[in-house]
């Protein structure tokens, strides 16, 4: 049995030659790009459209304002706060399939898992080692917008590498403003308080990050 090739046949691995300069992403190079980003939302959240989303009431009476919300500007940056069970990753992984649909680099996790991805390449002897998922000159100024959903802000403890990682992420996030979404059981005062435990003033400045970006809206749900 031979496995089937991933590209299309008129292109090289993806990539299309001719006499214009460099190269071009071949369609199914692209559109192989959307399917593997799309595999990557949980099943749970895997039918989860923006367009024909239903608010449920019954699971949190907020859910209306929520969706009404992110729905009237789904490339907007939201801290959606709220108790477990409200509903808040359906949201964040419905915006990250908007995002990934609009031909957009899109990544979502867990706070904790991103630390401990950078703390993998922060200990790897050599730097091409070990390369995180969401590495921080991927979202340097002059490339695409990218779409960046955390899971439970909360979660990582507040040492002083978890401190310094996410506000580096965070100002790299804010200055050049890409899509930012985050969602947690803490309110922002609460999440103000857990990351000050990772040094004085850590979270007055990763806090400000988070919600000065540009469209960013705070979205508690208590
Ligand atoms: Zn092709």
């Amino acid at each position: 049995m031979s496995i089937p090739d991933a590209f299309c046949g008129n292109c090289i691995s993806g990539w299309l030659y001719g006499d214009w300069h460099g190269l071009k992403e071949c369609p199914c190079r692209t559109r192989g790009g959307i399917n593997r980003q799309l595999d990557r939302i949980p099943l749970e959240y895997r039918d989860l459209r923006i367009e024909d989303i239903k608010p449920d009431r019954k699971r949190h009476p907020q859910q209306p304002m929520i969706w009404r919300a992110v729905k009237s500007n789904p490339g907007g940056c939201y801290l959606i706060c709220g108790p477990s069970g409200a509903g808040k990753s359906a949201v964040m992984w419905a915006l990250y399939r908007w995002a990934t649909l609009s031909g957009r680099p899109a990544i979502a996790m867990s706070l904790a898992d991103l630390i401990e991805d950078y703390r993998r390449a922060e200990i790897a002897p050599y730097e091409d080692d070990y390369v995180p998922a969401l590495s921080l000159s991927n979202l340097q100024a002059g490339g695409a917008r990218w779409f960046i959903g955390i899971d439970d802000f909360h979660l990582a403890r507040a040492t002083r590498f978890a401190g310094e990682t996410t506000y580096r992420l965070m100002n790299m996030i804010y200055s050049n403003q890409h899509q930012l979404v985050i969602t947690s059981r803490r309110d922002k005062d609460d999440l103000e308080r857990h990351w000050d435990k990772a040094g004085e003033g850590r979270g007055v400045e990763i806090m400000r990050r988070v919600l000065e970006i540009k469209e960013a809206t705070y979205l508690p749900m208590f």
